[in-house]
């Protein structure tokens, strides 16, 4: 069963031989995309959609987000805001309630979530666990989250689990060992929240080398609140992505910039915590690829929009539109080392937004407005 999107006024394709362009048609065969080219030179197929001059980029690429959790932290948030400041240990919150929730209700939860997301036009998510700090927790999380994404990350080493508070040694002997053969079945990435109060440099490494034996592929919480050893880690060990990148000395920016470590801007936590932005520029600059993601979770950046992150990360972090647009869909697939999605060319799968504008600048131009007008996934209309 073919589709023929037609009309669209502008179609950002992330694919170099076929551009940005302008009065251009998809055809969807299946859950692929068959061809992409001028309206006026479109095949026939068993369906035709009128975009009626609107914009179409590929779906959203979420590559970092903490989805599975129960529980809400409204009033830290709230706090926050009032002048106190944000802290790694905020986290232990998130951990009691999901411990104390059931796999229906946590379930419940994440699905709710990636519909919030699907609406906003994201077509992949990633999901990390990293609320539970025990075995069965961690494992639980990824199970559930298994069962809804194929980016799954095992986040045993987010924070110091409590039980472990005067044994942090011990604790990472937990993660490296027996909660890894736990969760590692349901996981394709292995994390670690590498900063003072969560885990130092030789932890990190420890945690990232353990999941690499288990064939679990690297990507590292870096640089969030200070500066560290977490991004020459992940581009050392050869991580898909090193997420934060805001806190960052010229050998990182080198580092990142001769490796092939993706730097995930989230800029949603810096919103949420009232912190300096990272200079996307300079990376962008210096040749680094760069992903833009929400962080989507309820300590520090409860948002699940792109487009809020697009806007942001235009008007905070010296990021062109159009550079923007790319980072939240090539960036993010880079980020997740997927060819299939993040680019609208023939063979890609047929992930899809079409936005209620003529361009796709109008993610940046008009912040905070709802402009998905339709969504494909899997060649399936879902919004
Ligand atoms: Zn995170």
């Amino acid at each position: 069963m073919s589709t023929l999107i037609t009309n669209l006024g502008s179609l950002v394709t992330n694919d170099p031989a076929l551009g940005t362009r302008t009065a251009a048609a998809v055809v969807i065969d299946g859950d692929r995309i068959a061809w992409v080219g001028a309206a006026a030179a479109a095949p026939d197929t068993d369906h035709r959609f009128d975009a009626e001059g609107r914009a179409m980029i590929p779906g959203f690429v979420d590559s970092h987000a903490h989805l599975v959790f129960a529980g809400d932290r409204t009033a830290e948030f709230n706090a926050r805001m009032s002048g106190q400041s944000y802290s790694a240990g905020g986290i232990r919150t998130t951990v009691a309630a999901t411990r104390a929730a059931t796999d229906a209700e946590l379930e419940a939860n994440l699905t709710r979530f990636i519909g919030e997301a699907l609406r906003q036009g994201t077509t992949t998510i990633e999901c990390k666990s990293g609320y539970g700090l025990t075995t069965e927790d961690e494992a639980r999380a990824l199970r559930i989250a298994a069962a809804h994404t194929p980016e799954t990350t095992y986040l045993g080493a987010h924070v110091v689990a409590p039980e472990f508070k005067d044994d942090p040694a011990a604790y990472v002997d937990l993660v490296t060992g027996e909660m890894l053969d736990a969760c590692a079945p349901y996981a394709r990435w292995v994390d670690v929240f590498c900063e003072q109060g969560a885990f130092d440099g030789d932890q990190a490494r420890a945690v990232l080398t353990a999941g690499v034996k288990r064939g679990l592929i690297p990507r590292v919480h870096a640089n969030q609140l200070h500066h560290g050893p977490g991004v020459q880690l992940a581009v050392e060990l050869g991580a898909a992505s090193a997420d934060h990148c805001t806190h960052l000395t010229d050998a990182d920016v080198d580092a990142l910039a001769g490796g092939d470590t993706v730097a995930t801007l989230l800029p949603g936590a810096e919103f949420s915590t009232r912190a300096k932005y990272p200079d996307a520029r300079r990376l962008l600059d210096a040749g680094v690829t760069v992903a833009l993601s929400t962080d989507c979770n309820p300590g520090s950046s409860f948002t699940s929009s792109m487009a809020f992150c697009i806007a942001v990360a235009v008007r905070e972090m010296g990021m062109t539109p159009d550079e923007a647009v790319y980072a939240a869909t090539a960036g993010g697939a880079h980020a997740l080392r997927r060819t299939d999605v993040g680019v609208v060319a023939p063979g890609a799968r047929a992930d899809l937004l079409l936005l209620d504008a003529p361009s796709a600048v109008h993610l940046a131009y008009r912040p905070g407005v709802p402009l998905t007008a339709a969504v494909w996934q899997g060649g399936v209309r879902k919004v």
